[in-house]
C-alpha cells in the first residue's frame, strides 16, 4: 500500500524554469506571486491532497454512488471532504477576487489541479465542471447572471455542470434535439442528456446546469444551438432557492472507472417536479451562439482533461515504485545471488522511466499552456497576447491528447509493474487503469483533437501558424550551447526539420483530399508531442547541468531522465514522419466494406 506524495519539487522546478513564470509575476494583477507563496501554496494542497482526499479515493472506487429517492448519495466521508475543500477557499482558485476568488494565475491553478487529481479523480471532477460553467458565464454572461449565480459557483456552495451530450449527438453536437421553447422571460427546456458528470450529488444545497439546446426555427447545425442556465432549484415565492426545476435524474451509468464520480442521464422538462412541464431555463448570451460560447472555454476545459490524466498518472507511477522496491523476484545476473527487488531488472526500470519521464515532460508542457492562457489575456503587448493565444490554440489538443494517450500507457505500465498483483483489486493499480481509460475520451477523444489540429490549427491558415511556434522552439533551443548537450540539442534540431516537412506534406496531402489528412492526424499529433515533450526534457537537462555542482541528485536525475526520453521515446519521431508520408492513401482507399466479420 502506498500513499499520495504531492511532487513539490518537480512542479515548483517545472514552474520556475519551465513555464515562463518571470511574465506571468510581471502581469498585471500579479503583482504579489512569487516563488515562495506558490511552494506554500502547493505545499497547503498537498496536504489536502494526501490527508482528505486520498485516503477516500479507494473507499469512493468500491462504494460508488447511488440514486435514492430522486437524489444521488455520494460516498461515505465525500461530503466532509467538499466542505474541506470549500472552506479552504480551495474551488475558487483561479476566479476573479471580485466573484469570491483568490485570482491566482492559470499557471499555477494548473498545478494545483494535478494534485487533486493524483489524489481522488473523481472527487476532483466536481470542482473541475463547476469552473467550466463558471469560466461560461463569467465569458458570455449578462450582468445579472452573473451576479445571480458566480459568488456561488466560486465559493462552491453551488456546483456546476456542462450538458453537451445526448444518446444521438456526442462528437458530433451538431446533432442535438433538446428544445428551448421562449416563455416570458425565460425559456422551457426539454430533452434528454447523457454521461453528465455531477448531475445530481447531494454535496451542495443546489447544482447549476449548462444546457445546449435549440429553439424553434433555429438554423441546422452547429449554428443553431443556445446555451442556457438551468438551476435544479429555482427561488421560492420568500426568494429561497428551494423550487424544484422540472429536471430529473433518470439514471446513473455504470461505469469501468470513476465509480464515485456521479454521472447521469438527465430529463430536462419531464413534467416530473412542474406542471406545465419544461425546466425553466435562461439564455446565456445572445441566441444561437451556444457552440461559439463553448469553443471559447474549451481551452481550458481540455487542459483540465489532460492535467487529471497526468495526476493519475503520477499517482500510479508512485504505486508502481513503492511496489517495485518491495517485491523479490529474480537474481542480477552480474551479482547472482539471492533475490533481488525487481526494481533492479533493466526492463522494470524501463517500465518505470517511460512513466517518470513522461510525467514529468508532459506536466512542464501542460504548465506552458496555463502560463500561455494567462498571457494570452493578461499581457500589456498585443503583439504577445496574440503570439501566447497561438501557441494556447495549438498546444490545447497537444496537450489534450498527449497527456491522455500517454497516460493511459503510463498507468498500463504502472499496473505491469505489479505482474498478476496488478491485476487482482487489492494492491490498487487496477483502479488507477480503469480510472484512466476515460481520459481520452471525454472533453474530445484523441481523434478529434487530432483532427483539429491538423484542419483548424494547421491546414486553415497554411500551416503559418505551427511553422512561428516551430520557429520559437528552434530559437529557444539555439540558444542552449553547452557542449555536454550537443547529442540532445541535434536530435532536436532534426525534429523540428521533420516537423517542418511533416506539415508541408500535410498541406500536399490535403490539396488531394481532406481526407488524406485525416487518415494520418493521429501521427501527426504525436509527433507534435514528442517535439515538445522534448523540447521541455532538453531545457531541464540543460537547466540541471548548470546547478549540478550542487551535488544535489534531484539535477543528476533530470538529465537522466531527459537522456531517457531521448534514447526511448524520441526515435519515434521517424516513425510519425513515416506514416505522415506514407500511410493515407491505404485508410483513404479502403472499402469500409472490408471490415464485415466472415460467418
Ligand atoms: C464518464 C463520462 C463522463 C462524461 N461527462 C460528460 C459531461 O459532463 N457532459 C457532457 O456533455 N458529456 C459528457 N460525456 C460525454 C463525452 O464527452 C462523449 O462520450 C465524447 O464526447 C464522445 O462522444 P460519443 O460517446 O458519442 O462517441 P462518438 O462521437 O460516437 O465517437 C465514437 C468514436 O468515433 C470517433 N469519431 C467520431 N466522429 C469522428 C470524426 N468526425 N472523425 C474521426 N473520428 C470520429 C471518436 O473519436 C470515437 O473514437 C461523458 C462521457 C463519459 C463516458
Amino acid at each position: 500500500m502506498s500513499y499520495y506524495k504531492t511532487p513539490t519539487r518537480d512542479l515548483m522546478f517545472a514552474i520556475q524554469h519551465l513555464s515562463d513564470l518571470e511574465d506571468v509575476m510581471a502581469l498585471p494583477g500579479n503583482e504579489e506571486i512569487n516563488s515562495e507563496l506558490i511552494q506554500s501554496v502547493i505545499e497547503e494542497a498537498g496536504k489536502v491532497a494526501e490527508e482528505v482526499l486520498d485516503p477516500l479515493n479507494k473507499i469512493g472506487d468500491r462504494q460508488g454512488v447511488r440514486l435514492e429517492n430522486d437524489r444521488v448519495l455520494t460516498a461515505e466521508g465525500w461530503k466532509e471532504a467538499y466542505q474541506t475543500f470549500v472552506d479552504g477557499g480551495w474551488n475558487g482558485l483561479p476566479f476573479r477576487p471580485e466573484r469570491g476568488g483568490q485570482g491566482l494565475p492559470w499557471l499555477i491553478a494548473t498545478a494545483i489541479l494535478e494534485i487533486w487529481h493524483s489524489a481522488n479523480m473523481s472527487f476532483a471532477l466536481c470542482p473541475l465542471l463547476t469552473q467550466a460553467a463558471v469560466e461560461a458565464i463569467e465569458l458570455h454572461g449578462s450582468d445579472e447572471q452573473k451576479k445571480t449565480y458566480l459568488p456561488n459557483l466560486v465559493q462552491g456552495t453551488w456546483t456546476g455542470t456542462m450538458n453537451l451530450t445526448e444518446s444521438h449527438a456526442g462528437s458530433d453536437l451538431a446533432m442535438i434535439k433538446t428544445t428551448a421553447i421562449p416563455n416570458d422571460d425565460h425559456y422551457r427546456i426539454q430533452g434528454q442528456k447523457i454521461f453528465i458528470t455531477y448531475g445530481d450529488h447531494d454535496l451542495t444545497e443546489n447544482i447549476i446546469h449548462l444546457v445546449l439546446a435549440r429553439m424553434p426555427d433555429a438554423p441546422e447545425g452547429i449554428k443553431g444551438i443556445s446555451l442556457f442556465i438551468v438551476p435544479k432549484y429555482l427561488p421560492d415565492e420568500n426568494g429561497n432557492w428551494k423550487a424544484r426545476n422540472d429536471v430529473e435524474t433518470i439514471s446513473l451509468e455504470h461505469k469501468l472507472g470513476i465509480h464515485a464520480s456521479p454521472t447521469a442521464v438527465i430529463g430536462y422538462g419531464t413534467g416530473k417536479y412542474r406542471d406545465p412541464k419544461g425546466a425553466i431555463g435562461y439564455l446565456v448570451g445572445e441566441a444561437n451562439k451556444g457552440m461559439q460560447y463553448m469553443f471559447t472555454m474549451m481551452n481550458l476545459a481540455r487542459l483540465a482533461v489532460g492535467v487529471e490524466a497526468n495526476g493519475v498518472s503520477e499517482r500510479a507511477y508512485q504505486h508502481s515504485v513503492a511496489y517495485a522496491k518491495e517485491r523479490l523476484q529474480g537474481t542480477n545476473p552480474e551479482k547472482g545471488n539471492g533475490p533481488v527487488s525487481i526494481i533492479n531488472h533493466p526492463d522494470v526500470k524501463r517500465m518505470l522511466m517511460v512513466q517518470k519521464s513522461r510525467i514529468e515532460g508532459l506536466r512542464s508542457v501542460g504548465l506552458l499552456l496555463g502560463a500561455s492562457i494567462d498571457k494570452s489575456v493578461k499581457h500589456p503587448d498585443p503583439e504577445i497576447r496574440e503570439f501566447n493565444q497561438l501557441m494556447t490554440e495549438i498546444l490545447t489538443p497537444i496537450v489534450k491528447a498527449n497527456m491522455t494517450d500517454f497516460g493511459l500507457e503510463n498507468v498500463s505500465l504502472a499496473l505491469q509493474v505489479h505482474g498478476g498483483m496488478g491485476f487482482i483489486e487489492e494492491t490498487g493499480a487496477a483502479q488507477f487503469y480503469r480510472d484512466q481509460r476515460i481520459t481520452p475520451i471525454y472533453e474530445g477523444t484523441s481523434g478529434i483533437q487530432a483532427l483539429d489540429l491538423v484542419s483548424r490549427k494547421t491546414i486553415r491558415d497554411q500551416g503559418k501558424g505551427v511553422n512561428k511556434i516551430i520557429q520559437h522552439i528552434r530559437n529557444d533551443i539555439n540558444r542552449i550551447n553547452d557542449p555536454k548537450l550537443q547529442g540532445l540539442t541535434d536530435v532536436m534540431n532534426d525534429a523540428t526539420r521533420v516537423v517542418e516537412s511533416s506539415v508541408e506534406h500535410i498541406l500536399k496531402l490535403n490539396l488531394n483530399s481532406p481526407n488524406k489528412p485525416a487518415a494520418v492526424c493521429d501521427a501527426y499529433l504525436k509527433l507534435w508531442g514528442l517535439i515538445f515533450c522534448g523540447w521541455h526534457m532538453l531545457k531541464a537537462a540543460n537547466i540541471s547541468l548548470s546547478k549540478i555542482h550542487t551535488g544535489d541528485r534531484f539535477y543528476t536525475n533530470k538529465i537522466t531522465t531527459a537522456q531517457f526520453f531521448f534514447d526511448h521515446d524520441m526515435p519515434k519521431v521517424q516513425l510519425y514522419q513515416n506514416i505522415i508520408q506514407n500511410g493515407a492513401d491505404t485508410l483513404v482507399n479502403m472499402d469500409p466494406e472490408m471490415f464485415e466479420i466472415a460467418s
